[in-house]
């Protein structure tokens, strides 16, 4: 749910890396393992295809050459970080480096007894719940109906998920159990970062504004950094230091803008997509830290299991809910592979996310069919919700991830 968003949206993109990333100086030895692990034919097909689609956006900063390419370690500096290709005629070994996610390949000897048996999947319920939501505007409220909140939602689809996933021999892990953040921050730890943020916004010439207001921007701030920059940094840390898992799936709920901000009426546009990361943008190229995040996930391969996994995903989503597949019409979103709705764009999570994630957008909250169906809450069996027989939104989301994972995990030959 993340159009009603834009505003935020834009600092996200613009301002975020420069405000996470300032004087760190990144690990470029990070990518030492994947030396000669890769040919130019791919390095090349994936750069283009999937994460800088635009040339204009890499230049100065990733220079292809005939045996290696040479990445920019610094903005401001001539300093390279050389990775040669896969040379087929040098001793370069053939196998890819180790990672501590399973490809599907890999994985699909395991997975003979039940279908997700040896799979080990981290879900993600998208957001924070609760009194978070309104905090985050991943809330509305309609009339006298109670408040539609995503990240309850995203829970409640998770939850049930995982028992269905278990007993599919899946071993299943979740980001967050409540509708509790799992950093240990909160906006009011993070007070002074918020107010040395909104100073480099503001610059040499900062606007005029009394102390409330003044005041007031520096708690947004704040606001932002916590449900944002550490929730999703926190998180992340469970992913790659102490789940590990194989692969994650992002669960969320897409929102269409309101067509009156000041006077909130549902829309007729329901439909779902699902991303893979990809389509770094040239402002986020240029930040060191997301360069360096982005060439790991590129040598790394994920977006194999990224693809096979979206495409599975969307594939059972355009069948269990009929829906249509949106597509993106700008510059931040790049379409992946054929299958209708699955595209590819770099968000903080599935950037920071080291193994293969999928971030699933299935429905429009704010349309008039998905908010029924939300106020008709879950149920058991078929019920009549907007002029037709249906299961709950909640079993229809958990039965179209389970088919999405099932069909993925059978799509590789070991
Ligand atoms: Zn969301």
């Amino acid at each position: 749910m993340r159009a009603p968003f834009l505003k935020f949206l834009i600092w996200a993109v613009f301002l975020f890396p420069f405000l996470c990333c300032q004087g760190e100086s990144p690990e470029w030895s990070r990518l030492d393992k994947y030396k000669g692990s890769m040919s130019k034919a791919e390095f090349e097909r994936l750069l283009k295809n999937v994460y800088v689609p635009r040339e204009k956006w890499r230049m100065n900063w990733i220079e292809l050459g005939q045996d290696a390419v040479k990445i920019r370690k610094q903005g401001g500096k001539d300093e390279w970080y050389v990775m040669p290709f896969f040379n087929p005629e040098g001793n370069a070994t053939t196998l890819p480096p180790e990672e501590y996610w399973r490809s599907g390949r890999k994985l699909r000897s395991t997975s003979t007894v039940k279908p997700l048996s040896g799979y080990r999947i981290a879900l993600d319920p998208g957001h924070l719940g609760g009194r978070y939501s309104r905090m985050e505007g991943r809330h509305f409220e309609i009339g006298e109906h109670r408040p539609v909140k995503e990240g309850d939602l995203t829970l409640q689809v998770a939850k049930r998920l995982s028992k269905n996933l278990r007993a599919l021999g899946a071993e299943v892990f979740l980001l967050r159990t409540s509708a509790k953040p799992t950093t240990k921050e909160r906006p009011k730890t993070l007070r002074e970062e918020g107010k040395a943020w909104q100073k480099r916004i503001d610059g040499e010439s900062p606007p005029d504004r009394n102390k409330r207001d003044q005041r007031k921007i520096e708690k947004r701030r704040a606001e932002i950094l916590f449900f944002r920059k550490e929730e999703i940094s926190a998180r992340a840390r469970l992913v790659n230091e102490e789940i590990k898992p194989d692969l994650v799936v992002c669960i969320h709920l897409n929102a269409a803008a309101w067509p009156d901000p000041d006077n909130h009426e549902l829309v007729e546009r329901n439909d779902f997509h699902v991303l893979t990361n990809g389509a770094y943008m040239g402002g986020e190229v240029a930040v060191d830290e997301q360069r360096l995040q982005m060439m790991v996930k590129l040598l790394s391969r994920s977006h194999r299991e990224e693809l096979s996994l979206a495409e599975s995903m969307a594939a059972c989503f355009s069948r269990a809910t009929g829906l249509p597949a949106f597509s993106y019409k700008g510059p931040n979103a790049v379409k992946i592979g054929e299958t209708p709705g699955v595209w590819g764009r770099n968000l903080l999570a599935n950037r920071l996310y080291q193994c293969p994630v999928v971030f699933l957008e299935p429905y429009v909250a704010n349309s008039k069919e998905v908010f029924a169906r939300i106020a008709a809450g879950d149920y058991k069996g078929v019920k009549k919700v907007a002029g037709k027989l249906r299961v709950s939104l909640v079993e229809e989301y958990v039965d179209a991830v389970v088919a999405g994972l099932v069909l993925h995990a059978g799509n590789h030959s070991p």
